[in-house]
């Protein structure tokens, strides 16, 4: 992450000698260092915890600062709120964390968007099946599947505007994409028996995005319409393509995070090979600061030392990047040892922090094992 803080420092400079000449370098060297410091703040180097939570605009401040205190007090540092993109809620609810001594991520559902009023205006941007069904009317799996068409210039920039009201609030650490993927072509292996589901190829009513935009702009590219593939899952470019759109997404949400001075995070599926199989997710290929892999053993009925397989993996992959990994935790179900296992598993594997889901599943025992572990591992 030094190299973030570097450049930010060259370009100042650069802007600096162009508007002014190099002799009065110094002139904007107030400013860059409060902005410098303030990214510094926010990429230290050491061993974090962080957990994710839902805010809701009837909760009292008081019940925040609650929460918060109690985060604090156990040794978690960040804290990711999901305000339903409501920038005008995380605004109020921010300063309360920082007075507690949190850092404060602004967490987003981003591809997948239900309830959102601006999109169900316009149905044309909500993706479409290879059996021609849209998640407008007709999503999979579960009813808030509600995922808008990435390649669709009016989708996407509606999303980035999202990311842009989020980043302007003051504060705010990080951008946090979630659903930043197009849906599961296949579910984690443990979640079958719940739907009811074999999913053994790729399934029709699972396999997205075929809207017009898509098949064009596809098709002019590459001189080849998916709707006439036999079998899409073996054509590499259609799934490079897809990989791509979202790549684009996240591409951008990192320039809009980092012109207003936060970071850029992202939840993730386990590993970049499993991500890219199971949800067209290649994120070891994106900008971005810092990723936190949903690596939830039991929904893919692995066992506690996974989680230590999986942070390695991704931390393998992101070696020649400037993207740190922390791994995330899923807590229900989980006793205090196993979770001591967890996090320890994860800092052995090379792994910066760890993210709970969720701050409501954490009970006494989690949060002694967390209190415990805090000092012993940011020596
Ligand atoms: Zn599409």
């Amino acid at each position: 992450m030094e190299n973030l803080v570097v450049m930010k420092k060259k370009s100042k400079l650069f802007i600096c000698s162009i508007l002014i000449g190099f002799t009065m370098v110094s002139c904007d060297f107030k400013e860059s260092t409060k902005e410098e410091n303030l990214v510094e703040d926010i990429v230290k180097d050491e061993f974090q915890f962080w957990t994710w939570t839902s805010a809701n605009a009837k909760k009292s401040d008081e019940a925040y600062q609650q929460e918060f205190a109690k985060y604090k007090a156990n040794g978690i540092n960040d804290v990711l709120i999901n305000t339903g993109t409501d920038a005008e809620l995380l605004a109020r609810i921010t300063p309360i964390a920082k007075k507690e001594g949190l850092e404060v991520h602004a967490w987003m559902f981003t591809i997948n968007r239900p309830g959102d009023k601006i999109a169900n205006e316009h149905p044309e941007w909500f993706a479409v099946s290879r059996d021609g069904k849209s998640c407008y009317d007709e999503p999979p799996y579960v009813g808030y599947y509600k995922w808008l068409c990435p390649t669709r210039a009016e989708s996407k920039a509606h999303i980035l505007s999202l990311v842009e009201g989020l980043a302007k609030v003051e504060g705010v650490a990080s951008v946090h994409l979630d659903y930043i993927r197009y849906s599961d072509i296949y579910l984690p292996i443990g979640l079958l028996p719940k739907y009811n589901l074999k999913q053994e190829t790729e399934l029709p009513e699972f396999d997205f995005c075929y809207c017009d935009v898509c098949l064009e702009t596809f098709e002019k590219e590459h001189h080849k319409n998916p709707k006439d593939f036999e079998n899409p899952a073996i054509d590499m470019e259609w799934k490079n393509f897809r990989l791509n759109k979202v790549k684009d997404i996240v591409d951008a949400a990192y320039e809009i995070a980092h012109k207003n001075n936060k970071i850029l995070t992202a939840a993730v599926f386990p590993y970049p090979e499993m991500a890219d199989h199971m949800v067209r997710q290649r994120w070891d290929k994106w900008n971005i600061d810092k990723v936190l892999p949903m690596i939830y053993h039991g929904f893919y009925n692995e066992e506690i030392d996974w989680i230590g397989y999986a942070t390695g993996q991704g931390v393998k992959d992101l070696k020649n990047t400037n993207t740190e990994l922390h791994t995330g935790i899923y807590i229900p179900g989980m006793s205090a040892e196993e979770l001591e296992e967890a996090i320890v598993l994860a800092k052995e594997n090379g792994a910066k922090g760890v993210s709970f889901f969720d701050g409501g599943a954490l009970k006494e025992e989690h949060l002694a094992v967390i209190k415990k572990l805090k000092n012993k591992l940011t020596l």
